[in-house]
C-alpha cells in the first residue's frame, strides 16, 4: 500500500477556488488535510508529483445499485415497468456471490474514475460492508425492501422485508466503529412498499436515528397512479405518513407535483438527480433549475449499470450541465460549477458522514487527480472547465480516501480489476443461460 501524504506542484480546486502550483498534504492517521496552499518544495520520495496534474475533491455518487454488477447492458431499450420486470428476473436468481461479485466490480470502476463514496440501495450484509471496508470506499448502504412479506433477493438471502427492517440497526450498529460506512433503511419505492410500512419506518426512525433511502416520483406513470391511489403525488403521500420532513434521501424526484418542491426542500431531506439512467428508461427531465432555486439539497447519481450503463461521474456531471440548457434553450440557466458541487458537496451531503467535499485543512482528505498533460485538456487554463466539459473517468490517475491511497497511476490498489473482470463476466454469462432455459421460478416476486 503506497503511504504517500503529499501532492506538489499540481492545480487544485479545492471546491470552492483554483490554486496553481499547489501542495497538499494530509495526514495518513486521521485522514484529514494538514495543508493546502502553494507549493513548498519540490516532491520527494513517496510524494505524488502534481506536474501536469488536476486534484479535486472526489466525487460521491448519490445513487446506486452498486451489486447490480452481473447486468450491465441487460434489458437496455425498454420503459422502467417492463425493465425492472427483466432485472427482477435476475435478480431473483443471483446468489450472495453473484452480488458480491458485482459489488467489487462496481466499485473498481467508480474508485477507477475518482468516485470515493457511493449511496446505495440493494442486498446489504456483513460480508457485502466488508467488502466496501476492504476497496477503501465510502457507502451509504439501504438494505431495501419491497414488502413486509417479500423476499427481495430469495437466492441470494431468505430474509423477509418484515425481518430485513428488523435486522437494519443491528447491521448499523456492527459498523458504528466505522467512519467510512453508514447504514439506512431503504424502501423500494410508494408503488411496491404498502403505506403501513412507510409509516411503520418513518417511526423507527424516529426511535432510532436511522436515515431512509427511496425511489420516488421516478415516471409519469408512478404519479397518475399515485394521483389515482391515494389522490396525491408520492411525494405528498410518503409526506403524509411521516417520511418528510427528516433524513431521507430521495432518488430522482423527477416529476413534483405542485407543493412537492417545498416538501423536497425541508430539513434533513437530500435528493439524487439521475440524468443519464432517467433519460435512458424514457422517465423525464427533473426541474433541477428550480430545484436549485428552492433551495432542494441535490446530489448526482449514475443509478446502476443496468440504467446507465456506466459509473462514471464525469459523463453524468456534463450530461446534468447540458440538460437543462436544452430544455430552456438557454446556457445561462445552471452554471457547470453548481453542477460539478452537486456531484461532490451534494451527494456527500447524502453520505452522512461530516464529508464536506471541499478541499480545506481539517477536513477529509478525499480527492481524485487527473492528467491534464494530454491532447484533450490543451490548452489547460481553466479547472472548472476541463472538469465540467472535457474531462473522462480515464483522466483519473490516482485517488485518496479518508487519507488512504487507493488508485495509484491509474490502477486500484484495493481490487484485483482483472479477476473481479473475469470473474462477473462468468456469472453473467450463467445468469443470462438460466433465464434462457426457462428456468421456473417466476419473473416477479
Ligand atoms: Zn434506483
Amino acid at each position: 500500500m503506497t503511504a504517500a501524504n503529499r501532492i506538489v506542484g499540481a492545480t487544485v480546486w479545492t471546491g470552492e477556488h483554483t490554486l496553481h502550483d499547489a501542495e497538499i498534504v494530509w495526514s495518513v492517521e486521521t485522514g484529514t488535510i494538514e495543508y493546502v496552499g502553494p507549493s513548498r518544495g519540490p516532491a520527494g520520495d513517496g510524494d505524488i508529483d502534481g506536474t501536469g496534474r488536476l486534484v479535486l475533491p472526489g466525487f460521491v455518487n448519490g445513487h446506486t445499485h452498486a451489486g447490480m454488477g452481473v447486468l450491465r447492458g441487460y434489458s437496455d431499450d425498454v420503459h422502467l415497468h417492463t425493465w425492472l420486470g427483466h432485472v427482477r428476473a435476475i435478480e431473483l436468481r443471483m446468489t450472495a456471490d453473484d452480488i458480491l461479485a458485482g459489488l467489487r466490480l462496481a466499485m473498481a470502476e467508480m474508485l477507477r474514475s475518482g468516485t470515493v463514496g457511493f449511496v446505495d440501495m440493494f442486498e446489504w450484509t456483513t460480508p457485502l460492508l466488508g467488502a466496501v471496508v476492504d476497496a477503501g470506499l465510502r457507502v451509504n448502504a439501504a438494505p431495501t425492501v419491497f414488502a413486509y412479506d417479500a423476499v427481495a433477493f430469495p437466492s441470494a438471502a431468505t430474509a423477509t422485508g418484515a425481518q430485513v427492517l428488523d435486522a437494519t440497526p443491528g447491521l448499523a450498529a456492527e459498523f458504528a466503529g466505522e467512519q467510512r460506512i453508514t447504514v439506512t433503511y431503504g424502501l423500494h419505492a410508494p408503488y411496491t412498499c404498502p403505506p403501513e410500512m412507510l409509516s411503520d419506518v418513518a417511526a423507527r426512525r424516529a426511535d432510532n436515528g436511522i436515515g431512509i433511502q427511496i425511489h420516488l416520483s421516478e415516471t409519469r406513470r408512478e404519479v397518475a397512479e399515485s394521483l389515482e391511489q391515494w389522490g396525491v403525488s408520492p411525494i405528498r403521500h410518503v409526506a403524509d405518513l411521516g417520511l418528510l420532513p427528516g433524513r431521507l434521501h430521495v432518488a430522482h424526484a423527477v416529476h413534483p407535483e405542485p407543493g412537492d418542491l417545498g416538501l423536497l426542500a425541508g430539513p434533513g431531506v437530500t435528493v439524487s438527480h439521475n440524468p443519464v439512467s432517467n433519460l435512458k428508461l424514457g422517465a423525464g427531465i427533473a426541474p433541477v433549475p428550480e430545484y436549485l432555486a428552492g433551495d432542494v439539497a441535490l446530489g448526482l447519481g449514475t443509478d446502476s449499470v443496468a440504467s446507465n450503463n456506466t459509473l462514471d461521474m464525469y459523463e453524468e456531471l456534463k450530461t446534468a450541465i447540458l440538460l437543462p440548457r436544452g430544455v430552456a434553450n438557454d446556457p445561462q440557466v445552471i452554471t457547470g460549477r453548481s453542477v460539478l458541487k452537486m456531484a461532490t458537496a451534494g451527494s456527500a451531503k447524502a453520505l452522512d458522514q461530516g464529508l464536506s467535499g471541499v478541499l480545506a485543512i481539517g477536513e477529509q482528505a478525499d480527492l481524485q487527480v487527473l492528467d491534464v498533460s494530454g491532447t484533450t485538456a490543451a490548452p489547460f487554463t481553466d479547472a472548472v472547465s476541463f472538469a465540467c466539459y472535457a474531462a473522462r473517468g480515464s483522466d483519473v490517475t490516482d485517488v485518496v480516501i479518508a487519507g488512504r491511497v487507493v488508485v495509484s497511476g491509474g490502477r486500484c490498489l484495493t481490487i484485483d480489476e482483472d479477476a473481479v473482470r473475469a470473474e462477473v463476466t462468468e456469472r453473467a454469462t450463467r445468469l443470462r443461460g438460466e433465464l434462457a432455459d426457462g428456468d421456473p421460478r417466476p419473473v416477479r416476486s
